[in-house]
């Protein structure tokens, strides 16, 4: 263990931010830079409590007491073997994990949690710098051909341990750049794509071979890949956006939040002209239906077009400040959270229901709004308050109210069975079929980057498996 006395001489360190009136002018990352000092700090206060609840907080049971003593110690090295035997992308869940390691560390009892996801960013980006990261060396071939359909994080994760195993790992993407959401959804200014592509060029230079703007089921027929390669594994994610099927939805300026970012990411990345007139949130009162995350990107993306005012609705009733009795430790804790997008300026309001889109020549012009009161939330059961009906202007609404799963075609192509919320079955990550295996969001549903991963490894296990036994 590092200082003993860490958690009782240092504080948790926040993250600094550039200024908002700055920051909204561009799309890079705007987190400030933390000093060597602060960062031995922050390690320092991890208590290497014995039981350390953050293991199984982490979904790829990241060491984290292990690193985080490393660092206080001024051992990058050894902090990164120690973070890389667990997690292929710590660059990335260094940056846009929400960490709910943190929710579950044991300081975080009766004080703030170490701040995990920090040194863990550091550990991973002193590795670059340092040229510690470098393409995996690999001695022995096992003439064994894997297809991984979907370049997303579960995608990537599959591939790269994989790769390492001496297998040949050819990755599909029907996207012109590789990454899935990490590079279409999750905006720039949260995660430089810089970082994804000097990823997927290490792994291309260890041999990962990567067809782009290839949709299989489309340009390729899923069938034929099966035929080709000894395994498939699918990570195509769960892209099938919920809609809002209530009047007046045929008019323009209604759009679906993963439409709305992956237009703007296009332009950022260089890969699009212009994000579309009809689209776009300049001078428009924005209103993002859908209060989580997904939306919050919204939210910062309508800021940087100059949007002219920018509301956020939730049907769901505000959660509480800090944890209810019913979500004790070492839970993730559902309380009220204000992310940077929404720092940047938004009216964000709960307990609403979306009654209409209004429209005049064809066009959004306003909402019909309604409060709600839950009554039983388990059984999903509200009454709307009577008097509070009104309509709000608006000429752009998008749509962040989460996913339905993954698309079905390729599926039904190669006759895997899914589940009855629409997902790919699977045993331990092998689908219907011995052949093919499925992991991340098409597997779980719409989660997180940190599962994505997790899933990509714990599949390339049973992939692995699989193939030595042919
Ligand atoms: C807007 C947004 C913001 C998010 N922000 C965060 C965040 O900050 N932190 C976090 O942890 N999680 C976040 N998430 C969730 C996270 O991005 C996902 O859980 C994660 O990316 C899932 O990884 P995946 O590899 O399973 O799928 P995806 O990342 O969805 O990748 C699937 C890939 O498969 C490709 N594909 C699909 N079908 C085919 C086909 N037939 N042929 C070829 N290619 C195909 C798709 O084009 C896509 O590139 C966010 C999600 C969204 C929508
Ligand atoms: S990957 Fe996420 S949950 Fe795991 S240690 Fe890093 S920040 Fe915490």
């Amino acid at each position: 263990m590092g200082q003993v006395d860490g958690f009782l001489t240092y504080e948790r360190h926040q993250l600094q931010y550039e200024e908002v009136a700055d920051r909204v002018k561009h799309y890079e990352e705007f987190v400030k830079p933390v000093s060597e000092k602060e960062t031995n700090e922050q390690a320092a206060r991890c208590m290497d409590c014995g039981i350390p609840f953050c293991h199984s907080g982490c979904p790829l049971g990241n060491k984290i007491p292990d690193f985080n003593d490393a660092v206080y110690r001024g051992e990058f090295k050894e902090a990164w073997g120690i973070l890389k035997s667990t997690n292929n992308f710590p660059e990335f869940t260094g940056r846009i994990c929400p960490a709910p390691c943190e929710g579950s560390c044991v300081l975080g009892i009766n004080n703030d949690p170490v701040s995990i996801e920090h040194v863990e960013k550091t550990i991973a980006e002193t590795a670059w710098a340092e040229g510690w990261e470098q393409p995996h060396d690999i001695k022995v071939k096992t003439g064994k051909t894997v297809a991984v359909v979907g370049s997303g994080p579960a995608g990537l994760a599959v591939a790269d341990q994989l790769c390492k195993q001496g297998h040949d790992v050819t990755v599909y993407e029907r996207d012109v750049q590789a990454g899935g959401l990490l590079r279409f959804g999750i905006p720039d200014f949260k995660l430089d794509k810089k970082v994804v592509q000097r990823r997927i060029d290490q792994m291309k230079e260890s041999g990962i071979k990567f067809e782009l703007g290839v949709e299989i089921g489309k340009d390729i027929q899923a069938t034929e890949l099966e035929d080709k390669f000894d395994a498939l594994v699918l990570t195509t994610g769960a892209t099938k956006a919920r809609d809002l099927p209530i009047p007046g939805r045929e008019l323009e300026g209604i759009y679906p939040a993963m439409k709305f970012l992956k237009a703007n990411s296009s332009v950022v990345q260089g890969e699009a002209d212009e994000v579309p007139a009809e689209l776009h949130a300049g001078g428009c009162n924005v209103v993002v239906i859908g209060g989580g995350d997904t939306g919050s990107d919204c939210v910062g993306t309508s800021n940087r077009h100059g949007a002219k005012s920018i509301t956020q609705i939730e049907l769901l009733d505000k959660p509480s400040e800090s944890r209810e009795t019913t979500n004790p430790w070492p839970e993730w804790p559902m309380i009220l959270r204000t992310s940077t997008s929404q720092k940047e300026g938004v009216e964000r309001s709960w307990s609403i229901l979306t009654k209409e889109f209004i429209g005049e020549n064809g066009k959004l012009t306003g909402l019909r709004l309604v409060d709600v009161e839950w009554t039983d939330k388990s059984k999903f059961q509200f009454n709307e308050i009577e008097g509070s009906e009104r309509v709000v202007p608006c000429e752009r609404a998008y749509l962040a109210i989460g996913f339905l799963g993954p698309e079905q075609g390729i599926l039904e192509q190669l006759g895997v069975e899914t589940t009855d919320r629409s997902n790919v079955k699977d045993n331990m990550y092998q689908t219907s079929k011995e052949n093919i295996f499925a992991a991340g969001d098409c597997r779980r549903g719409q989660s997180l980057v940190v599962w994505a991963i997790s899933e990509g490894r714990k599949a390339a296990y049973s992939v692995n498996k699989y193939l030595k036994t042919l």
